[in-house]
C-alpha cells in the first residue's frame, strides 16, 4: 500500500503480527481486562466479529477504550462518559488508528463486545467468537494499516481456530441488527477479504 500517509515502523511490518502464544498475540500492548470469562465448555472461537469504537466519539487517540475495557474510565473526562460508566465491557483486540495492536483478553477466553446477537441462527455471539475493535466511527474511512492488521491478526487466528474462515467475519450490526451499526458503512469488507485472499483483488 502507498500513499496513505503512513510510515511504516523499520520495527514491525503492518502485515505481520507476532505468534499466538497461550492466547495472546506476541508484540501486541497488552492491557489485561477483567472484562472476560470462561467460555462454555467446549466450545472454541468460530467466528471473528469486527467493531468499530472511538471515545469519545469521534475521536481518536485517546487513552479511553484501554479504560472502558478496563473499568477505569473517569466520568469527569467527558460528558459521554457519564453515561457509559459501569458498563463491564471488552473485547479481544483493539487496532487502532496508526496500526497499534492492543489485546485485553486471550483468545480462548470469552470477552464481553457483541451482547445480545445471533450468527446464523445461533444466539450469545460472546461464546463463540473473538471480538476486534478497530478505532474508528461508521462514517470515517478506516486506515490502511488498519485493514493490513486486522487481516494479519485473522491470518493468526486460523492458524489456530481454522473454523474461522470465509463467512465467518462479520460485523457488530450483522449480528445485532437494529442495535448496532458498527464498523458501519466506512467499513471495506471487500478490500479487507481480499487482503484474506478470500476474494480476487483488483
Ligand atoms: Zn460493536
Amino acid at each position: 500500500m502507498q500513499g496513505m500517509g503512513m510510515e511504516t515502523p523499520t520495527t514491525s511490518r503492518w502485515d505481520e503480527v507476532g505468534a499466538m502464544r497461550e492466547g495472546w498475540l506476541q508484540g501486541a500492548r497488552r492491557v489485561v481486562s477483567s472484562h472476560c470469562d470462561e467460555r462454555p465448555a467446549g466450545v472454541i472461537p468460530e467466528l471473528v466479529v469486527v467493531h468499530g469504537i472511538s471515545l469519545p466519539p469521534g475521536e481518536f487517540g485517546g487513552p479511553f477504550v484501554d479504560r472502558l475495557f478496563t473499568g477505569t474510565l473517569d466520568p469527569r473526562d467527558h460528558p459521554f462518559f457519564a453515561q457509559i460508566q459501569g458498563l463491564r465491557v471488552s473485547a479481544h483486540v483493539l487496532i487502532r488508528r496508526d496500526g497499534e495492536l492492543v489485546q485485553y483478553v486471550p483468545f480462548h477466553r470469552r470477552a464481553w463486545h457483541a451482547g445480545v446477537s445471533a450468527f446464523q441462527g445461533r444466539e450469545a455471539c460472546n461464546d463463540f467468537s473473538i471480538g476486534i475493535e478497530l478505532e474508528g466511527t461508521d462514517e470515517i474511512p478506516y486506515e490502511a494499516v488498519q485493514y493490513q492488521r486486522l487481516a494479519a491478526v485473522i491470518r493468526r487466528l486460523r492458524e489456530r481456530y481454522p473454523a474461522i474462515g470465509p463467512g465467518r467475519v462479520v460485523g457488530h450490526c450483522h449480528i445485532a441488527p437494529g442495535r448496532k451499526t458498527d464498523p458501519g458503512p466506512a467499513f471495506d469488507w471487500v478490500r479487507l477479504e481480499v487482503l484474506l485472499g478470500w476474494r480476487p483483488g483488483p
